[in-house]
């Protein structure tokens, strides 16, 4: 369910987010879930991460509820993708946050480069933000009553970070770890590494040894081998044949405008996939002409509604009403 609080459900204890003065907020797959800190002494109430800006009300009525009050005074995001940064603008336009975003990703926020901040290559909308300050990869940040080391996390985002706070050694891996599942290697979409950049990232969550992760999607989790193993295995998978991450990642990317738009025609989807940059570089990668380009996407279209996770009637498809 949207909004869902984790107060220690799953494994992870409720007595190690009250010490860390931490709220998750479990959101669903078009938002990202929230972390949200207290205030504790000179440091401002915080959030990391913001969800996805079709959510918007929501996610501020879901912050302003686990502050009880508390003004939001920082923003913090893992990496820029638009589940994880399209609350930013709202909570800006409010007043007095201050906004910090991984180091590598300052430039193209500053001149809202939307190529690079890959909100043109997916067609996922982002309201503008602004940029204050660099989390930078051996730094650290005070949120809530701890202080927080700041890693580079490249695989999925090459540019994304990770938080590990080594007192209680928890993690917040962004998407660079889920419990069950693999997020999306985006390089590799694109012709570049993102495979062994994934499993140096995975090293690293290994190294720092977690007794609890709060992932990007999904609920906290405490088995960490367990969901190591079952990512690595993932990648080799992958790594193996190439070409169903790429179906992998096209379903992914259906879904996620499906459950943006909510409902589209048929052809209407086809037609979407095709104009969609990182589509348009999947198919020509594997050497697809535009009549094959378009039978591999109505292709996409038809498997998730023979799999039953959309519904079609006559030429319209949508979501099934309770997903998110
Ligand atoms: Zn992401």
């Amino acid at each position: 369910m949207p909004g869902r609080e984790s107060g220690g459900s799953g494994e992870v204890a409720s007595a190690l987010l009250r010490t860390l003065g931490l709220t998750v907020l479990e959101r669903g797959w078009l938002s990202a879930n929230q972390a949200v800190f207290r205030a504790a002494g000179a440091v401002p109430a915080s959030v990391v991460d913001t969800g996805f800006s079709g959510h918007v009300e929501q996610t501020l009525a879901l912050i302003d509820r686990a502050l009880g009050g508390e003004r939001l005074g920082r923003i913090v995001n893992t990496h820029l993708h638009s589940d994880h940064c399209g609350g930013n603008a709202a909570l800006q336009r409010r007043g007095g946050v201050e906004t910090w975003i991984p180091s590598p990703s300052m430039a193209a926020v500053e001149r809202w480069d939307e190529a690079a901040l890959s909100y043109r290559l997916t067609d996922q909308p982002c309201p503008r933000f602004v940029a204050d300050r660099a989390l930078v990869p051996g730094n650290s940040i005070a949120l809530g009553e701890a202080s927080w080391q700041i890693h580079a996390a490249p695989g999925h985002d090459m540019d994304a970070i990770l938080l590990f706070e080594p007192q209680t050694r928890t993690l917040i891996a962004g998407d660079a770890l889920w419990e069950e599942r693999l997020a999306i290697i985006f390089p590799e979409l694109v012709g570049e590494d993102g495979f062994g950049p994934t499993r140096a990232t995975l090293s690293l969550i290994e190294r720092l040894d977690p007794r609890a992760v709060l992932p990007g999607h999904g609920r906290p989790f405490a088995d960490v081998a367990q969901a190591l193993a079952a990512s690595r295995e993932r990648v080799s998978a992958f790594e193996r044949h190439p070409e169903r991450h790429a179906q992998h990642a096209a379903r992914a990317l259906l879904m996620f405008h499906l459950l943006e738009v909510r409902q589209a025609p048929f052809d209407e989807l086809v037609a979407w996939m095709r104009q969609t940059p990182i589509y348009r570089t999947v198919t020509r990668r594997a050497g697809l002409d535009e009549s094959g380009a378009a039978d591999w996407a109505a292709s996409h279209v038809r498997r998730l509604v023979d799999d039953g996770v959309l519904l079609q009637h006559d030429d319209q498809v949508a979501v099934r009403p309770q997903a998110q």
